[in-house]
């Protein structure tokens, strides 16, 4: 059984389009069940109305005409009840209703089973019987299986396929749509699609024999030359306004194409009997295949990267023309299958208002250099009919996470008038960054920024700010090729600790695992979030440790306001160990004449253990960093990545504000400098209510500094004291959220508040 199960779902999921899909399942499933009746009634949510969308055993005349309310009838009392229900005799049902049109009278047996997929209903799917026959056990939990598995893959469908319904007239086909997925970068844009179409489709070139092999050869590597050259030119264009560690990404795609095993590959199958598109083709897509298989997200997102510069190659080899930088829409919102690195600097940056692509995640490389540059971006868009987008006009909100396609007239004022208030909200804050961030009743709350990228455009802060709370070190390992040498290393840290100085820098040591994986250094498990993360992995390592935290002394040498945080400790016996090693570190490098003070050391509060060891961390660290992305995810087991969960991620919940006041109350009478680096800190809001329960510094990306500093500068300490109280006695993470809006709304501080759902 389960193979039938597996197979239909496969078919289903293969489907070209949403009919195929219907039509498949239905049929699939009729045979599956020796029944003689198989249908399947769409829930239209706009209508709140189910239809009949597909069925075999029915009068085929009867589908995309049969139309019934939830409880109206046995199909929509299924749909009412969401669950199944089972009748050797439906006449006999009180429910029972008639349609004429589908000839069902003939069909005394009837088993309906919910559709449901992340608790909304989808549809109904009925078998039905001509003689009475009591579907058994066996046909119910196969039907009620069959509805689970194929909830997913019907929902997908049903996105993609939703522009053109049957039922649906070509106006309403045109008519707006909205696609969700994961914000990656803030901000909200109005503009014109811009599909970007993979330069050459790789899946379909031909195999065929080459008449003169030495041409093939020089017509490859000509177009691998040009493509060099496209990407260099790329990376020029971007150059002045990115790092230079970002356009060291550049450098990665260069080496790619220069490696001469891809290239020696690719010659050697011509030489074997290939024309050289096919060849090309080949090789890339064994490679892919790889890597894709692969369980880690660095290398499959460079599988990505080799295949966006196979098909680059690939349009050369096809003489196919590729778009001028120039060329591009005025409001150029770039979508893509994938949207690589080298596409981004195809668009001249004065066009490019907004990225959305259906692969890739938060860590992304496309979505680091997009946060660098401010561009609204949102990925892992799965639902998107790429085909159907080009040329249209949309909306895009980076910080919901949304796409809005034809955006009526309605949504577009809307949109204008949030974007016209954002921009005047920034400019309003903008007059009083260099004021203190003071509250009204004169109490100073330290300000700080959180960096890991283009150190540059913070730098620049410095006279507002009060240090760098979380220097993610991890980042710039994320996009080099191999662990960065001592020497290289250093100078990257010196950057910053001189960046900031005098100001404190508070570096944290590599923390991988989890979702932040290294290309060179990959870690494949089954529980990542609960697995070799942070310091575990470092102390295991303590070659890599040490080279970090001698690079990481050298540089603050003459400096001094270096700072060390130490990542997903959650034993005091990792704090012995890594303070040990920095000691050694110290001695060492004394040894070699470098003479450096011994920096102040933390850990960070995120692993739940952690909070009930605050008096034996306090003997051994100078401060704690309380990490509340983890420290959320840890307290209330849910992945901070998962989508499925994610509305259970809440950092309001009160379990996690409670856990933080007892915190911050029991770190002061310990007498440890305390500050909170995670997002709740960039939360206006939020900000507050850390401010109300005593945490002596709040640490931010630098975007959110303006929103965070206005609310302190309006809200009383006393009053941030009772917000906290006040949240205290509250039950749910709903009711928290209520109650912090609410109380921004009275203190007319609603418009800081980022928006969201
Ligand atoms: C945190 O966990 O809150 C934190 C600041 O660290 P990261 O988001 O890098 O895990
Ligand atoms: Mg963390």
């Amino acid at each position: 059984m389960l193979e039938v199960l597996r197979r239909i779902v496969q078919e289903v999921n293969g489907a070209r389009n949403l009919n195929t899909a219907l039509s498949t399942m239905v049929r699939r499933i009729r045979k599956a069940m020796k029944t003689d009746v198989c249908s399947f009634y769409l829930f239209d949510t706009e209508q709140q109305r189910l239809i009949l969308m597909e069925t075999i055993g029915l009068h085929a005349q009867a589908v995309g005409q049969v139309f019934l309310r939830p409880g109206e009838g046995l199909v929509g009392l299924v749909a009412q009840r969401e669950e199944p229900l089972n009748l050797e005799d439906a006449h006999g049902h009180p429910q029972f209703r008639y349609f004429a049109e589908t000839g069902e009278e003939r069909f005394a047996s009837f088993l309906g089973v919910p559709i449901i997929h992340q608790r909304r209903m989808l549809g109904v799917l009925v078998v039905q019987q001509q003689d009475k026959r009591r579907f058994d056990e066996g046909d119910e939990a196969f039907l009620v299986t069959m509805a689970a598995q194929l909830s997913g893959v019907l929902a997908h469908a049903l996105a993609t396929g939703g522009l053109n319904r049957p039922s649906r007239d070509t106006a309403q086909e045109l008519s707006q749509a909205t696609f969700k997925g994961l914000a990656a970068s803030p901000g909200m844009v109005i503009g014109e699609a811009v599909v970007i179409a993979p330069p050459a489709d790789l899946d379909g070139v031909p195999d065929l024999i080459p008449t003169d092999i030495e041409y093939e050869i020089v017509r490859l590597k000509e177009a691998i030359y040009r493509v060099r050259d496209e990407i260099r030119a790329a990376g020029e264009r971007l150059a002045s306004r990115i790092s230079a560690q970002e356009l060291a990404l550049f450098e990665v795609y260069q080496q790619m194409l220069g490696e001469a095993a891809l290239t020696q590959e690719v010659e050697k199958r011509i030489r074997e009997g290939q024309w050289a598109p096919g060849a090309l083709a080949d090789v890339v897509r064994r490679h892919v295949q790889y890597m894709e298989r692969v369980d880690d997200n660095y290398l499959r997102e460079r599988a990505a990267d080799i295949r966006d510069l196979g098909r680059r190659v690939l349009a050369h080899l096809q003489e196919g023309s590729p778009q001028t930088p120039e060329s591009f829409p005025e409001r150029t919102v770039l979508i893509g299958d994938e949207i690589s690195v080298a596409s981004l600097g195809e668009v001249a940056r004065d066009k490019l208002v907004g990225l959305v692509s259906i692969r890739g995640s938060s860590s992304s490389h496309v979505a680091i250099l997009a946060r660098a540059m401010g561009i609204p971006t949102v990925l892992g868009m799965v639902d998107l009919p790429l085909p159907r987008l080009n040329g249209a006009p949309v909306v895009l909100d980076g910080h919901r996470g949304r796409l809005f396609v034809r955006p009526d007239e309605e949504l577009l004022s809307y949109y204008r008038g949030m974007i016209d208030e954002e921009a005047a909200l920034a400019e309003m804050l903008e007059h009083e960054q260099d004021l203190p961030s003071r509250t009204p009743d004169n109490y100073d709350m330290p300000l700080m920024v959180n960096t890991g990228l283009a150190v540059d455009a913070v730098a620049s802060l410095k006279s507002r700010i009060s240090g760098v709370g979380l220097y993610r070190t991890e980042v710039p390992f994320m996009i080099t090729e191999r662990f960065p040498g001592e020497q290289e290393q250093m100078r990257l840290y010196r950057d910053q600790l001189e960046s900031f100085a005098p100001l404190p820098v508070v570096m944290r040591t590599l923390d991988i695992g989890g979702d932040k994986d290294l290309p060179y250094f990959p870690i494949d498990e089954a529980n990542p979030f609960l697995g070799w993360r942070g310091i575990r992995v470092t102390l295991d390592h303590p070659e890599v440790l040490m080279v970090q935290l001698r690079a990481m002394l050298r540089a603050s040498q003459g400096v001094g306001n270096l700072q060390i945080l130490l990542p997903m400790i959650t034993n005091v016996d990792e704090v012995d160990d890594a303070q040990r090693l920095i000691a050694r570190a110290q001695a060492e490098l004394a040894e070699e004449g470098v003479k450096v003070e011994k920096p102040r050391v933390g850990v960070m509060i995120e692993v739940p253990a952690t909070l009930y060891q605050l008096e034996a961390l306090a003997q051994r660290v100078d401060f704690f960093s309380v990490g509340s992305n983890d420290l959320t995810q840890y307290l209330l087991a849910v992945d901070r990545n998962n989508p499925r969960v994610a509305g259970l991620y809440d950092a309001c919940h009160p379990a996690v504000l409670s856990a933080l006041v007892r915190l911050a109350r029991e770190a002061a009478a310990l007498n440890v400098p305390t500050s909170v680096c995670g997002e709740l800190a960039g939360d206006p809001a939020g900000a507050l209510l850390l401010m109300g329960m005593g945490f002596n510094a709040l640490s931010m990306n630098a975007p959110s500094l303006p929103r965070v500093r206005a609310a302190i500068r309006r809200v009383p300490l006393t009053s941030a004291q009772t917000l906290v109280d006040e949240t205290l006695g509250l039950a749910s993470p709903r009711e928290v959220r209520m109650h912090l809006e609410k109380r921004m709304g009275e203190w007319q501080l609603a418009h800081l508040m980022p928006p969201r759902d």
